[in-house]
């Protein structure tokens, strides 16, 4: 896309996403929820599609002229069942949020208990916060990870969930780098009656790799957001048993959502047949390579990991045995060109706006082409800056041999 018609009708904006295009290739991102969708991918969101209104469902829409609109659909959803090997699925919660919200409004009234995972362990705003949603509607009870292990302690969650006696189960998390076993999680939430979502926002890719425990056939509920390591368009899923179907279909539209993003369905239709390939689980397994090579290497350079590794796409780096913050971090290595975020850490005694730790992932950089040896030097790289007398300065030293990483890797079109 060269934004032809948008220099023309609108200079400003243009300037702006050029200049975010150009920010893109610069810079090294290690934000373990971003990657960059395909060109395809792009086309299809950028297509007329976005005109169209189509409330209802393909064969059941409230407009007229959706005979193309319900094809595409349908071969969303079809890819979708055949991908992830669901009975049901439904391609328009707009975002991961919106998948959620489904599955809580069709199963859960006001009040019902959601056992799900200490947003400061790792959950998401959706899983309970108070300014959420989620934390407003719903009487909130989270678990964690074990202090020593830094990981969840299956025996505790059972024995918590007996406690608790939940409506519903929610496993998944934003900053965990651990696998979670979704099988167990299974057999806790059947024990005590409660259903169980499995939010596999963050680690739906890794699931269709092969590189994560699939929640799909465990779970009564799977949402997911397309994309994470699933590499398709900004938006959301929902993969149920056929028995919640109806429910939840009815709940998306029009429970939640008006007209749907065609374009954006079109994407996800286009991303789910890229997943599909054998070159798709190929940089599943790059990416949690990748990962581990680069916490290893970390690790090796003294750094203190939460839980002491990773299973996934992200590793979690504690900067206290450094005497920094994740904020400071954050800053620093912007400075040279490398994005990450602070992150909260388990029982982090800073505040969640100056936490402890900071979040890696490696996605992105993986879909630049990045393998392990070259993430080992990312990590030296980090190592060089928060070791140095003045960060700042060895920030600024180091950006050109950042930029040349960049140009020597760039994004895929
Ligand atoms: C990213 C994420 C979501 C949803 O994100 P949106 O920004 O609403 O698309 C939901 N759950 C978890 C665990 C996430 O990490």
């Amino acid at each position: 896309m060269n934004f032809e018609a948008l220099k023309k009708d609108d200079p400003v904006l243009a300037e702006l996403l050029e200049s975010e295009r150009r920010r893109q290739e610069e810079t090294l991102d290690l934000i373990a929820s971003e990657n960059f969708c395909p060109r395809s991918v792009r086309e299809a969101v950028g297509s007329t599609l976005t005109d169209k209104y189509a409330e209802g469902y393909p064969g059941h829409r409230w407009y007229g002229g959706c005979s193309v609109i319900d094809a595409v659909e349908q071969l969303a959803v079809e890819r979708g069942k055949q991908l992830f090997g669901g009975e049901h699925v439904n391609v328009q919660p707009h975002s991961g949020s919106q998948a959620n919200m489904a599955v809580y409004f069709s199963v859960l009234r006001s009040g019902d208990t959601i056992l799900s995972m200490d947003l400061a362990h790792g959950g998401h705003l959706t899983h309970g916060k108070k300014a959420n949603f989620s934390g407003r509607l719903y009487t909130i009870v989270h678990y964690g990870v074990s202090p020593k292990t830094e990981q969840i302690d299956y025996d505790v969650l059972a024995k918590q969930a007996r406690e608790v006696r939940p409506a519903l189960i929610v496993g998944g998390a934003s900053a965990y780098p651990r696998a979670f076993d979704c099988a167990r999680m299974a057999e806790i939430a059947r024990d005590v009656g409660a259903r169980l979502m499995i939010d596999m926002a963050h680690f739906a890719g890794l699931v269709v790799g092969r590189q994560h425990p699939d929640p799909v056939p465990v779970a009564d509920f799977v949402t997911a957001t397309t994309h994470k390591t699933l590499r398709g368009p900004r938006g959301g899923l929902v993969i149920c048993k056929e028995k919640y179907g109806k429910e939840i279909d009815h709940t998306i539209f029009p429970g939640i959502q008006g007209g749907p993003l065609m374009h954006v369905i079109a994407g996800k239709a286009a991303a789910f047949a890229l997943a599909m390939t054998a070159e798709f689980r190929q940089y599943q397994a790059q990416v949690v390579a990748n990962a581990r090579a680069m916490a290893d290497e970390m690790a090796r350079l003294g750094d203190r990991l939460v839980s002491g590794g990773t299973d996934t796409h992200l590793f979690l780096v504690d900067l206290s045995s450094r005497g920094l913050t994740g904020s400071q971090a954050q800053e620093w290595l912007g400075a040279a060109g490398i994005v990450a975020n602070k992150n909260v850490i388990p029982f982090d005694p800073r505040l969640p706006l100056d936490p402890s730790g900071i979040r890696i992932g490696t996605p992105s950089i993986t879909t630049r082409g990045a393998r392990e040896d070259e993430v080992r030097r990312v990590a030296r790289w980090i190592d060089r800056i928060l070791r140095a007398e003045d960060p700042g300065a060895a920030a600024r030293a180091l950006r050109p041999e950042v930029l040349e990483f960049c140009r020597a890797h760039p994004i895929p079109d």
